[in-house]
């Protein structure tokens, strides 16, 4: 298992799918963030997040939790079961948590 050839891909995914925007969202969601003080640009934030698309946000959570697992170095491994989940699944689907058997 190709760890940073798995990170970098899941890496480049990530910025594909508006690393900017959710840097966004991160800094609406923590109280009192100096960088957005001024209302109006706050404002101009909020319709930014609205134009990103449920199913990405619900991506980006996956791939950030799958290079989490990188990190913690559990990647790879199926969450239900705990076997090693195929390499081929993984290059398909980089941000997977389960094997092929618990999915279905
Ligand atoms: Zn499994």
């Amino acid at each position: 298992m190709d760890l940073e050839a798995a990170k970098r891909s899941l890496e480049d995914r990530l910025a594909e799918l508006g690393v900017r925007a959710s840097k966004i969202e991160a800094d609406l969601r923590s109280p009192g963030s100096k960088d957005w003080t001024d209302r109006a640009s706050e404002k101009e934030n909020e319709e930014v997040l609205e134009k990103i698309n449920a199913s990405e946000r619900v991506e980006i959570e996956q791939i950030r939790a799958a290079l989490a697992r990188i990190k913690e170095g559990t990647y790879g491994e199926c969450l239900q079961c705990g076997d090693p989940i195929a390499p081929r699944r993984l290059e398909a689907l980089p941000y997977t948590n389960t094997c092929i058997d618990c999915a279905s």
